[in-house]
């Protein structure tokens, strides 16, 4: 696949929903409307548009949100996207998660052969990521995080810096 620039389209993300279990301040409003459910596609939907990609030559898929796992039967797309790993047409299969579910999920996203997450972590505070994420709890993501290294998965951590907010914690964060 070709963009009108001549540049190669090899990298894809789908948003799989609008939808997250948390509302961080830069993100969502605390009273979200969503889209309804009719607007967004079905899951055998987004494996036929993902598919559709592969077989034009992306390479690398990448599911984000919303927060990609809180999609209910999400974990039923991965399991058939993950037949392009195994035939060999995706290299990678990958996703961006806040990791609230990720102590469900990651034992099975590394059986269906997904190799690392990126999960967006903004403080290590416990009290401050709750303030920016108004309904996420450290203890939880933590939780994830240590599944998702169980389970032989790389991680990269996504921090958006905040000024005043978090500017205090980078240090600490990157020796972390
Ligand atoms: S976890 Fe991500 S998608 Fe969810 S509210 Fe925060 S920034 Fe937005």
């Amino acid at each position: 696949m070709i963009d009108p620039f001549g540049r190669h389209i090899s990298y894809l993300r789908v948003s799989v929903t609008d939808r997250c279990d948390f509302r961080c301040v830069y993100c969502m409003a605390e009273d979200m409307t969503f889209l309804p459910k009719a607007e967004v596609l079905t899951l055998e939907e987004l494996d036929r548009l993902c598919s559709a990609f592969v077989r034009r030559g992306v390479r690398k898929l990448r599911l984000t949100g919303g927060e990609p796992l809180v999609r209910k039967n999400i974990m039923s797309l991965v399991r058939s996207l993950s037949r392009h790993l195994a035939s060999g047409a995706l290299d990678e299969l990958t996703l961006t998660t806040n990791g609230s579910q990720l102590a469900r999920h990651a034992a099975e996203l590394a059986a269906c052969g997904v190799r690392r997450v990126n999960v967006s972590l903004d403080s290590l505070d416990p009290a401050k990521f709750a303030r920016i994420t108004r309904w996420g709890r450290l203890e939880q993501v933590e939780g994830g995080l240590d599944a998702a290294r169980a389970a032989g998965l790389g991680i990269k951590i996504n921090a958006v810096a905040l000024k005043g907010v978090n500017e205090d914690e980078f240090d600490d964060m990157v020796r972390w």
